[in-house]
C-alpha cells in the first residue's frame, strides 16, 4: 500500500538526479501516456524491444519500469504500477512523473487518493524534466496531457491566495514553456497535428497565466493575456476551445472595469509622470472618459457638459 504523501512540502525535484536524464523515453513517436489499448501496448512494447540494444543502459532501464508499470496497472495492480512509476521518474522520466501527475489528479481505486497538491508536484517535475531537454524532441501530446491537468488543477482545485507557494511555481513553469512554445522556430518543425496540440497547450497556459493577473487585480495584464488566448484561437480540444470562448467572455467583463480615460487634464493639459499622481487624477463623474487634475479644473470641464445640455 502506497504512503500518502505529504501535501505541499513535497519536493519531488530534489529527488531526482538529473545528470541520469533520459530524454529519449518519451521522444519517439507516439509515447502518449494515455493509450490503454492492449493492441496499442503490444505494438508500443515492440517497438520499444526493438529499440533495446541501441539505447543507453539507464534508457532501457526507465523503458522497462514504463512498460512494467504499464502491464501492472493492466492487471490492475495499481500499487505495484505506482511503485515501478516512481522509480522511473527518479531516473528522470518525464513520461513517468506525468503519469503519477495524472494518477493523484484523479485518485486509484483505494490505492491512491486524489491529492491536487501532489500531482501538480508531479505535473511540474515532468514540465521541468521536458524543459530539459532539446526543444526539437519535446512530446507535444505528454506536454499537453501535463499542462491540461495542471490547467484543471488551477482553474477547479487552486486558490490564489491559500495555494500561493503552489500556484506560483506553477506559473513560472509556464511562462518557461510558454516563451518556447510562442517562438515560431519551434512551431515551423511541426506536423499539423502537434501545431494543433501546441496551440492547446499555449490556450490553457495563457488563461491559467491570466487568471493569475486577474486574481492579481492586474487587470491590464489579465485583458493581454485572456487576449492572447482569443488570438490563438480554437484547436479542435473540446477543453481548450471552451477556454477560448471563456477568453472572449472575460475580455468583455475586464473592458468595462478598466476605464479609458487618458491620463491628461482635460482642461490644463497638465500630464503627469509618476504613477502615483496619475492615481490622484480626478475623472469626470458625468461622462467618465476624462480627468482632470484638480477640482478647480474639473469644475471648469463639468461647465462645458451644462453648456452642452443647454445648447441641446
Ligand atoms: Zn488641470
Ligand atoms: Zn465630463
Amino acid at each position: 500500500m502506497l504512503k500518502k504523501k505529504p501535501a505541499i512540502d513535497k519536493k519531488p525535484e530534489q529527488a531526482v538526479n538529473f545528470r541520469t536524464l533520459v530524454p529519449q523515453d518519451f521522444a519517439e513517436e507516439d509515447t502518449s501516456c494515455s493509450a490503454s489499448s492492449s493492441e496499442i501496448n503490444q505494438s508500443r512494447f515492440n517497438s520499444l524491444s526493438r529499440k533495446k540494444e541501441a539505447l543507453p543502459p539507464v534508457v532501457s532501464r526507465v523503458t522497462t519500469l514504463l512498460c512494467e508499470a504499464e502491464s501492472k496497472a493492466t492487471s490492475r495492480d495499481f500499487a505495484k504500477s505506482v511503485e515501478l512509476l516512481e522509480k522511473a521518474t527518479t531516473l528522470g522520466s518525464a513520461c513517468a512523473a506525468a503519469k503519477l501527475g495524472l494518477v493523484y489528479h484523479g485518485g486509484l481505486n483505494s490505492t491512491v487518493n486524489p491529492d491536487y497538491a501532489s500531482a501538480a508536484a508531479y505535473y511540474f517535475l515532468a514540465l521541468k524534466l521536458i524543459y530539459m531537454i532539446p526543444n526539437n524532441k519535446w512530446d507535444m501530446s505528454l506536454l499537453l496531457d501535463v499542462i491540461a491537468g495542471l490547467s484543471e488543477i488551477y482553474r477547479k482545485q487552486m486558490c490564489r491566495t491559500e495555494d500561493g507557494d503552489i500556484w506560483n511555481t506553477g506559473v513560472k513553469a509556464m511562462r518557461h514553456i510558454e516563451c518556447t512554445l510562442m517562438d515560431p522556430s519551434m512551431t515551423k518543425f511541426l506536423s499539423h497535428k502537434d501545431n494543433q496540440k501546441c496551440k492547446a497547450a499555449r490556450i490553457h497556459m495563457n488563461f491559467c497565466l491570466a487568471m493569475t493577473a486577474e486574481a492579481d487585480g492586474e487587470f491590464t495584464e489579465a485583458l493581454t493575456l485572456y487576449g492572447t488566448c482569443k488570438r490563438i484561437g480554437e484547436c479542435n480540444f473540446a477543453t481548450a476551445d471552451k477556454l477560448v470562448k471563456k477568453a472572449h467572455t472575460k475580455i468583455r467583463i475586464l473592458e468595462r472595469q478598466i476605464p479609458k480615460v487618458k491620463p491628461i487634464c482635460i482642461s490644463c493639459d497638465f500630464e503627469p509622470k509618476e504613477l502615483s499622481d496619475i492615481w490622484k487624477l480626478l475623472v469626470c463623474s458625468k461622462c467618465q472618459v476624462v480627468a482632470a487634475c484638480s477640482r478647480e479644473c474639473l469644475t471648469t470641464h463639468l461647465a462645458t457638459h451644462n453648456k452642452k445640455e443647454h445648447e441641446a
